[in-house]
């Protein structure tokens, strides 16, 4: 199957030609006709296997030259950083093209946006704030929106962006065609679906919450903060394959904390990126990590959706994510495009539960390793494990509360050998509520 049989235009076979992309990945060859068709489409395919150019493409095939002024295909899409990825792509795409492209996002100057908005434009990328905060300056007109694409669809209808989401859908022309990818789906969504898309057709390439077998998956059990890092210093240290790593922290003072503790002993080899940082601290931690100048990037899970930063080796989950959906993503960072990749994940005690709950969306065990003996066990706490600990003294004491897991030490005890998956461990799983997909952090 080469692009030919795509049905392209000499523009677009031009630009993927200078890519050097000889064919299109299942998902771009399915989604191609169908979205050409007008059709509504949910398309679910794992991490890095091209589902930008999956609606790229027909998108811009579709595309006639005009001057009109008011945009014509929406982009939306979570986090500044990924419009800022997804316009590139669209260059790339456009190269022998006249097309007007814009990147909307907050953290920039607003009247510099207004003033391009103004001069005319095809394709908007957005995230969903300021895309709502321009179109109630009133220059942004949305009134001849024909596609508008939602991708990293379940995260935009996560806590946070969906109240959002949901009164713009209200507030744009009802006849258009709506295009939804991600990796991972979540039931909330058919309600959506089903009040917004006309007829959707499902695209699902692979189950969704599938992550790509060519990343090596394995876990450590660590039992705290001082401890994992302890740990990470020792992999930094002894193993020279841990050339791109990105270390994934559930909250932004977590991650301040371990660029701290990183930085003391990597000086010049670890960067931060965390929604509080300024944006040209954003921009500069994630491009000196791409280029390869920094060997580390501590990031939440800002960074954890559709971006792609070429041939990271590792990412580490310093934590275990707030969902089964967020590790899928999180460990999507490498293994893109074919290469290989290698996600470690440090689990303490707590952190268990959601182990349970990893494993059992993706349906297989995370193998776990042995702590190297090299490791020191530090017995100190930081000030946000010691409540925590208390919590659990007390949560173990109530009858009725739910405990996950067997004990830690038992865990350890299991820890002298290697488990990659066997008899034992499945039966574990099977034994578990299949439906347990979220849960909330200890
Ligand atoms: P996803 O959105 O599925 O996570 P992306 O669209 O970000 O994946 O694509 C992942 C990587 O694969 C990108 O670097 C992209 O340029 C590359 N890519 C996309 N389509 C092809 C193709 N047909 N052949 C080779 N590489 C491709
Ligand atoms: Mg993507």
């Amino acid at each position: 199957m080469s692009f030919d049989k795509l049905n392209l235009n000499k523009a677009l076979i031009s630009s993927l030609d200078d890519l050097g992309y000889v064919e299109p990945t299942p998902i771009q060859e399915k989604a191609f006709p169908i979205i050409m068709s007008g059709k509504d489409v949910i398309g679910i395919a794992q991490t890095g296997t091209g589902k930008t150019f999956a609606y790229l493409l027909p998108i811009l095939r579709n595309l006639k030259y005009s001057d009109q002024r008011h945009p014509r295909v929406l982009i939306i899409v979570p986090t500044r950083e990924l419009v800022l990825q997804i316009v590139k792509e669209i260059e790339k795409l456009s190269t022998y093209t006249s097309l007007r492209f814009l990147a909307v996002y907050g953290g920039t100057n607003i009247n510099t946006q207004k003033q391009l908005v103004y001069n005319g434009v095809d394709i908007i990328v957005a995230t969903p704030g300021r895309l709502v905060d321009l179109s109630l300056t009133g220059i942004l007109r949305l009134k001849d929106i024909k596609q508008l694409v939602i991708d990293e669809f379940d995260q935009m209808l996560s806590l946070g962006f969906r109240q959002q989401l949901l009164s713009f859908l209200e507030t744009i022309p009802n006849k258009r065609q709506n295009l939804m990818f991600s990796a991972t789906m979540n039931t909330e969504i058919e309600a959506v679906i089903a009040k917004y898309f006309y007829e959707p057709l499902k695209i699902e390439i692979t189950p969704h919450g599938t992550p790509i077998e060519k990343i090596i998956q394995l876990c450590y059990h660590v039992p705290n903060f001082n401890t994992k890092v302890n740990l990470l210093e020792h992999l930094l240290k002894t193993d020279d394959t841990l050339n791109k790593v990105l270390v994934f922290t559930s909250t932004k003072k977590l991650a301040d904390n371990l660029f701290d503790a990183m930085k003391l002993r990597f000086p010049d080899e670890v960067v931060v990126i965390h929604s509080n940082l300024a944006q040209t601290a954003r921009i500069n931690s994630l491009k000196q990590f791409h280029e390869g100048t920094k060997r580390v990037l501590i990031a939440t899970d800002i960074v954890a959706r559709g971006l792609d930063i070429s041939d990271v080796t590792h990412v580490i989950n310093f934590d275990t994510p707030d969902t089964p959906e967020d590790y899928i993503h999180r460990i999507g960072r490498t293994g893109r495009a074919n290469k290989a990749g290698t996600a470690i994940t440090f689990i303490n005690e707590t952190e268990q539960v959601c182990q349970v709950a990893i494993e059992t969306m993706m349906n297989k065990a995370i193998p776990y390793e042995s702590l190297p003996e090299e490791v020191v066990i530090s017995k100190v706490l930081t000030d946000d494990e010691i409540p925590k600990m208390i919590d659990k003294i007390k949560q173990k004491k109530g009858k009725d509360t739910y405990v996950p897991g067997p004990a830690f030490h038992e865990k350890k005890l299991k820890n002298q050998k290697v488990n990659l998956g066997g008899p034992g461990r499945k039966e574990k799983l099977k034994g578990k509520d299949a439906k347990i997909r979220t849960y909330r952090r200890n």
